[in-house]
């Protein structure tokens, strides 16, 4: 059974309506392909929806993580994200089919 993701347009960060947008194909500067990005200025997550549902969550969660806390470090974002991932998987709540969205 294949569920896809629900594309939702907008969400609250610390108190603050932010967009999220869905590219099939999300890329840096360089050509590099990227799984998310966090556009502070327009306050925009970009969501690369060509990729597994349970990376699209732990993708989501990084992205957030970069919207609260926009004077962190990658790395810390990196793990923390990872963590709370994990934790969620371990708790039965992110019961996501592994296949494509
Ligand atoms: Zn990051």
């Amino acid at each position: 059974m294949t569920v896809t993701a629900k594309r939702i347009r907008t969400l609250t960060l610390r108190g603050r309506k932010w967009k999220v947008r869905w590219p099939v194909k999300l890329v840096n500067d360089s050509g590099k392909p990227l799984l998310g990005q966090c556009h502070h200025c327009c306050r925009t997550l970009f969501i690369a929806a060509d990729q597994p549902n349970d990376e699209l969550a732990d993708t989501l969660i990084h992205e957030m993580l970069h919207g609260c806390f926009p004077r962190v470090r990658e790395k810390r974002i990196a793990s923390a994200a990872g963590e709370i991932f994990k934790a969620l998987e371990r708790l039965g709540l992110l019961r996501i089919p592994k296949g494509k969205t």
